[in-house]
């Protein structure tokens, strides 16, 4: 039910009742007669302020499951899609002439599955995607592609640049070395590398990155290359 305030032409007529029908003092009656419409007024503008906040509220709930949307619960990086928007954005928005797409993916994340456990190998997959939050969180925007693979872009540099940053970070393709039930297993990543020039799709970059990596992961794994 919508709050009804008092027009000022009623709180008038009410005064006439009262100077007509009361016996009370005129100005004790007057005074509360304000002190009501005051009251009316205060409650509605009350439910408006409330009315506000809980659309607020609600603007806010929104933004939080937009955010989970984006993110991937388990490790804390974007999803494939907010991946995809973000970098388009940032191309959008900053121009670069240049930047560069790498693929990773955990070598014999399987076995290492079969071998621990898939809670392990949960933890794991945190390890390695807080360590490339670590090193590149400022310079790049990183997600999970799917499963054990990782993709990210970095701008404003080429594929040499690219691998030299990685050594910089000092970014280890041996990134977990984990003694459990007393066996010892060194987790390891292949990566590929490809440029990403104005013109180009990220869709493109992505496969050549992709292809790379497949390339690495049929020649020894544990390491990263260049699309050539
Ligand atoms: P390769 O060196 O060729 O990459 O071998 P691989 O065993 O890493 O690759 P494969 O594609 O055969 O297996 C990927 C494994 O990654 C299987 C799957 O169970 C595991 N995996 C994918 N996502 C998750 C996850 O969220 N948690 C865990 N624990 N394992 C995952
Ligand atoms: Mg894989
Ligand atoms: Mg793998």
């Amino acid at each position: 039910m919508p709050e009804k305030i008092i027009a000022p032409q009623d709180i008038h007529l009410k005064r006439q009742k009262f100077v007509k029908e009361s016996t009370r003092p005129l100005e004790d009656q007057w005074k509360e007669t304000r002190r009501f419409v005051a009251g009316r007024i205060e409650a509605v503008e009350m439910q408006r302020f409330s009315a506000r906040i809980v659309a607020v509220a609600n603007g806010e709930i929104a933004e939080q499951a937009k955010e989970k949307a984006r993110v991937d619960d388990l490790i804390g990086l974007l999803r494939r899609g907010a991946f995809v928007n973000s970098v388009e954005e940032y191309r959008q928005m900053k121009l670069p002439s240049r930047a560069v797409i790498i693929f990773l993916d955990i070598d014999n994340f399987k076995v290492y599955n079969d071998s621990f456990g898939h809670n392990v190998g949960d933890e794991a997959l945190k390890k390695f995607s807080q360590a490339l939050k670590q090193k590149f969180g400022g310079k790049a925007i990183i997600g999970r592609w799917g499963g054990e693979e990782m993709v990210v872009f970095i701008p404003g540099v080429n594929a040499q640049e690219a691998l030299e940053l990685f050594e910089e970070q000092k970014f280890n393709v041996e990134f977990a070395s984990e003694i459990i039930e007393n066996k010892n297993f060194n987790l390891t990543v292949s990566g590929g590398v490809s440029e990403l020039g104005y013109n180009d799709k990220l869709e493109t970059a992505v496969n050549l990155a992709d292809a790379a990596m497949y390339f690495k992961k049929k020649h020894g794994k544990n390491g990263i290359v260049v699309y050539e």
